[in-house]
């Protein structure tokens, strides 16, 4: 009762009021949307599961614990295997679905959702086939949530999460839910925690308006909630509460601030839950970071290891290589020493064959010349002696001719002057009787008579 005293003489204290209801107000709004589309996403996993196994239609599972469907250790959901309080009895360990559904169930979760890690914790596998809101529950906040199983039984920030965390939901409003904030949701799931927070229950008013004018917008959106009944309804009730117009019994007001009370103290708690719980994370983290890193030491010594054996072995490798090459060369070497000084000894061979060779040609050319110059000289001998012999020849002919020649003239001259001499005389006797011609003729006559004569 003194509570509700505050409330009605502190305005700050009636906003935070007012606030708290709004935000159940708006929660009211959005049932249809996150029932309906929740039901759709569990159908529809479920549809595709049992497709794609070709599975009869309507096979389910309802033997899978959501522990069997993990590895021991899964970070953010159990811890080291040796003391895990997550697989903590043979019922739990990690196995294989029987009817091959609740593995890709698992998958298909994961892969709606926005961040990729669906919180487990919440949720039991063992009713995902036919439980819509154990599907919901991989959606939202990892912690405080064990116990719920259904919307009502939903905070305004789980259902907020739902919205923000399963990517099926994007299609239902007019902005992008990326993976930045803000958005028109992640705006209202602020608000959802500025409330349950609030360490004096106040809210200011310009907070106040700011909280109306938020959830407004985010009911009235125009892809999927501005023609939705549950949301229609809601923005009215939102506007009467604004405007203090909202009839509530003092009945309902004593409930309310009950409720709120425990929202409060939910709050609270769930401040320290969550401090604890990510106190656990951080030592789950730096327990896989130190194990991880001892592995990665000896990793690391192993690889160094491995690669010094490997150096080692690629270094005798190379050692007896080089050896080996070092053999071979000296071998290469000595061979080629011996090949060397074999050319250079046929070489040499060659060369004084040669000498020899040409020795000789020269000797016989030397022969062959001399022997040339001994017939020319022989046949220039021989030549002169027959030059001188045809001379001789020449001049005895020539004397012998010219002494012809002699004997003959002088014998032809000797007669000729003989018969001249004749016919001198001759020619003296017959001048008188006969002419000259006459007398000529019978000189003729008389000197062919005495030839015949003769
Ligand atoms: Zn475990
Ligand atoms: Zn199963």
């Amino acid at each position: 009762m003194a509570l509700f005293q505050d409330i009605q003489n502190e305005p700050e204290i009636q906003n935070w009021l007012k606030g708290y209801l709004a935000l159940r107000i708006t929660k009211d709004g959005l049932r249809g949307l996150v029932e309906g589309d929740s039901k759709n996403v569990q159908k529809n996993i479920h549809l595709s599961v049992i497709q794609a196994r070709n599975l009869t239609a309507g096979t389910t599972c309802g033997l899978c614990l959501t522990e069997n469907l993990f590895q021991c250790h899964t970070r953010g959901l159990c811890s080291h295997p040796r003391n895990c309080k997550y697989h903590n009895s043979p019922l739990k360990i990690n196995r294989p679905c029987p009817s091959q559904i609740c593995d890709d169930f698992r998958d298909e979760i994961c892969a709606v959702h926005r961040y990729g890690g669906p919180s487990w914790k919440n949720t039991k596998a063992n009713h995902w086939c036919t439980n819509h809101w154990q599907v919901a529950k991989c959606f939202m906040p990892p912690d405080g949530y064990d116990d719920v199983t259904s919307y009502d039984e939903t905070d305004f920030n789980g259902i907020i999460s739902v919205m923000i965390n399963c990517m099926e939901f994007q299609r239902r409003f007019s902005f992008t839910i990326g993976i930045q904030p803000p958005n028109t949701l992640t705006e209202a799931r602020e608000i959802g925690r500025k409330i349950r927070h609030s360490p004096d229950l106040k809210v200011t008013d310009t907070d106040l308006a700011d909280y109306f004018a938020t959830l407004n917008t985010l009911l009235t959106d125009s892809t999927f909630l501005a023609n939705d009944k549950d949301a229609q309804q809601a923005v009215i009730k939102l506007k009467q509460l604004e405007k203090d117009s909202l009839s509530i019994s003092t009945e309902d007001a004593r409930e309310l601030l009950e409720e709120a009370r425990s929202t409060i103290e939910v709050g609270k708690r769930d401040v320290a839950e969550s401090a604890e719980s990510w106190k656990q994370e951080l030592e789950g983290v730096v327990l896989q970071g130190k194990t991880d890193i001892d592995s990665g030491k000896c990793e690391i010594a192993e690889s160094v290891k491995t690669g010094k054996q490997d150096l080692e072995v690629v270094v005798l490798q190379g050692k007896t290589a080089i050896e080996s090459g070092k053999c071979e060369a000296a071998e290469s070497v000595k061979t080629g020493k011996q090949e060397l000084e074999s050319v250079v000894a046929q070489g040499k061979t060659a060369i004084e064959f040669g000498k020899c060779e040409v020795a000789e040609s020269v000797k016989t050319g030397k022969q062959d010349l001399e022997g040339v110059v001994l017939q020319g000289k022989t046949a220039i001998q021989s030549g002169k002696c027959e030059v001188a012999e045809s001379v001789k020849t020449g001049k005895q002919q020539i004397e012998g001719v010219v002494s012809q020649g002699k004997s003959t003239i002088a014998r032809l001259v000797t007669e000729r002057v003989k018969e001249e001499l004749e016919e001198a005389l001759q020619g003296k006797n017959n001048v008188s009787s006969l002419s000259e011609a006459e007398q000529r003729e019978g000189n003729w006559l008389k000197l062919e008579a005495q030839k015949k004569q003769k």
